[in-house]
């Protein structure tokens, strides 16, 4: 099998695209294909500015908010830069890195991969493409039944100029307010559930909107499904990343500031093994991404998101009350991913209703 790549990377969303770029900063030859490779990213991304570990990225918002509140019982404030991702900017950033590399964008589409002696074939409508190694950065999970759903809206009035980040109403669900000028970006989420309801929070948000003399409106709808706990799947020659490979924090629906950490982990391990027996590339590349520690913080979070599943509208309000009662660090790492394990559980026996688990 004639191998011109090192790395097949199907999907070009933030995944795929950071593993691109940090595979051919790893001076690995690589190939990466979608169906419409350069297609603008859908999401309102959102990220704690600081937890961004690529400087270049981290700079590039499209807005930042320095005052953001939370309202549980009460409102207050938390420390700490929180942005909207620019995503022309970050996806222009991650194609200039790519193609200072030589990496190559393919039309493509992967259907199916084939393993052989040499390598691995993406096989897919039209495509036929060999590598040492293949990553599935593809997204759309399957196999999880804990979600984190939204419906967000651009409606045109004056919530203030502070970041809302959670603001708890009496139903369980709550307000998401990213103001920007005269417009502001709206979302009532819920953080938790094992039912996907989005007209029913389209009526929340659109109730909350009219109480505040607001209405709704239908410029650049988010309907907002993240799955929490897809599973993992386990050491494989294919590798998986992303959101298709469990990588959501499941305590938050948070991905972006994580896979700016892992992609360089992904491309260092591919780049010290793809030249070895090809069946170990894929492997070490899963251990690398998924030492034991992770794996154990990954249950504590999901431990943690189906306890909040389950709680009631006040029990929320309490709950998150207590959770912004931690100590400023560790709330961030909790939020961030990076407690270990057993500083997660640590400060997950401080919080009502979890200990009850
Ligand atoms: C509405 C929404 C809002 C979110 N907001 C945030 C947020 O504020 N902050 C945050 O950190 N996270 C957020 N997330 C979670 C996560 O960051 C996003 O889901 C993110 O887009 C996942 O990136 P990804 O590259 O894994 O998948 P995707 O962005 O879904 O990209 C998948 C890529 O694979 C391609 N593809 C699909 N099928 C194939 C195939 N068969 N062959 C080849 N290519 C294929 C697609 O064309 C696309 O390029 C949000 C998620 C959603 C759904």
């Amino acid at each position: 099998m004639h191998t011109r790549f090192d790395v097949a990377i199907a999907g070009t969303g933030p995944a795929g695209m950071l593993a691109a770029a940090a595979c051919g900063a790893a001076g690995l030859r690589v190939a990466c294909l979608a169906p419409v490779p350069h297609a603008a990213w859908g999401p309102v991304y959102g990220v704690w500015v600081d937890d961004v570990a690529d400087a270049e990225l981290a700079g590039a918002m499209a807005a930042v908010w320095s005052r953001v509140s939370v309202q549980t019982h009460r409102t207050e404030y938390v420390q700490g830069l929180y942005g909207r991702v620019d995503r022309a900017r970050w996806q222009a950033i991650l194609r200039d890195r790519c193609e200072a590399t030589g990496v190559t964008f393919l039309t493509g589409r992967l259907d199916r991969v084939e393993h052989g002696a040499d390598g691995s074939r993406v096989i897919g409508p039209d495509t036929d493409v060999t590598a040492r190694v293949v990553v599935q950065a593809t997204g759309s999970p399957e196999g999880a039944s804990l979600f984190q759903v939204a419906w967000g809206e651009v409606i045109e009035g004056d919530l203030g100029q502070d970041m809302r980040w959670m603001e708890f109403g009496d139903d369980g669900s709550f307000l998401y307010a990213m103001p920007d000028g005269e417009r502001v970006f709206v979302e009532e989420t819920s953080l938790a559930t094992r039912v996907i309801d989005l007209d029913g929070l389209r009526d929340r948000l659109h109730a909350r909107l009219a109480k505040l003399g607001l209405s709704g409106g239908s410029v650049g709808v988010e309907r907002c499904v993240i799955a929490l706990d897809a599973p993992v799947p386990g050491p494989d020659r294919l590798v998986r990343f992303g959101s298709n490979a469990g990588m959501v924090n499941p305590s938050t629906g948070y991905l972006l500031a994580r896979l700016v950490e892992a992609a360089p982990v992904l491309a260092a391990s591919l780049a010290a093994n793809v030249e070895g027996r090809v069946e170990a590339a894929g492997p070490a590349a899963w251990n690398a991404l998924w030492p034991a520690s992770r794996r154990a913080q990954r249950l504590l979070h999901i431990a943690g998101a189906q306890v909040v599943a389950r709680l009631s509208p006040s029990q929320l309000k309490t709950f998150f009350a207590a959770f912004f009662r931690l100590p400023a660090g560790t709330r961030r790492a909790w939020l961030a991913d990076h407690l270990g394990p057993v500083e997660l559980a640590s400060a997950m026996a401080r919080m009502p209703f979890l200990v009850e688990v």
